[in-house]
């Protein structure tokens, strides 16, 4: 069987993300979210092992002890990582995952994974990006100012990506994710195995 295949997408906070992951989702409804764990507040509208798995410091020190974890990083003052073993149960059953994480933790899978897919969502313009995460009204003002500062910063890695979508309209967002996805499939290399399969 063709092992499932990795996708990890990038970006600031209130680019538009988690929204286009929905409609990614929606689309492709045997693509699965890895969901990580983190040491953040639960906020209005999250759910408990959808979200995130929510979990004190301590666990999460734990995890990182026991090297149940693919990536990890600080982010704004709290912890988040990715469990690896619902992860490599996926891709050994065929099933292609996608990882939402930032930048540091993106690296650090391209290192683990160099066949993982790396995508950086970009907004139309950097105000925008601002206008959104205030809209989205579940952020504290201090926490906005410092998940801008991070902004500036993220974007000078998107060099480092694979692929750069704008989100200026998610279903735009959710397509150009998509054709990346099919390209993807479409690689030689990929195909080539397929074919050796097949003779
Ligand atoms: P992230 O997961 O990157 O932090 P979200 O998906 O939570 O961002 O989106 C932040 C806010 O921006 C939400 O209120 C969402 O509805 C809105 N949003 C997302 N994409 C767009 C878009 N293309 N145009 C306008 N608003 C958007
Ligand atoms: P939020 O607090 O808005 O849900 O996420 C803040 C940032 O943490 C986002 O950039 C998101 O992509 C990132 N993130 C979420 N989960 C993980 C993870 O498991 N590992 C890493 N490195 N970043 C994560």
């Amino acid at each position: 069987m063709t092992r499932g295949k990795l996708y990890v997408l990038s970006g600031p906070s209130g680019v538009g993300k988690s929204t286009a992951v929905h409609e990614v989702m929606r689309r492709h409804p045997s693509l699965r979210f890895s969901v990580s764990v983190t040491t953040r507040e639960m906020r209005p509208g999250e759910v408990e092992g959808e979200s995130y798995y929510f979990i004190t410091r301590r666990q999460f020190q734990e995890m990182l002890e026991r090297n149940e974890l693919l990536e990890h990083a600080e982010y704004v003052g709290n912890c988040y990582g990715t469990p690896e073993g619902p992860i490599n149960r996926m891709l050994e059953d065929g099933v292609d995952v996608l990882l939402d994480i930032e930048p540091c933790g993106a690296l650090q899978v391209q290192q683990r994974r160099p066949d993982a897919t790396l995508i950086f969502m970009a907004a139309p313009s950097f105000s925008e990006i601002e206008r959104r995460l205030r809209g989205r009204g579940d952020t504290a003002q201090d926490k906005i100012e410092a998940r801008l500062e991070r902004a500036r910063w993220e974007y000078q890695q998107a060099q480092k990506y694979d692929y750069i979508v704008v989100n200026d309209d998610v279903g735009h967002a959710a397509a150009e994710i998509e054709a990346i996805m099919l390209a993807e499939k479409c690689r030689a290399h990929i195909r080539l195995d397929y074919l050796k399969e097949e003779r």
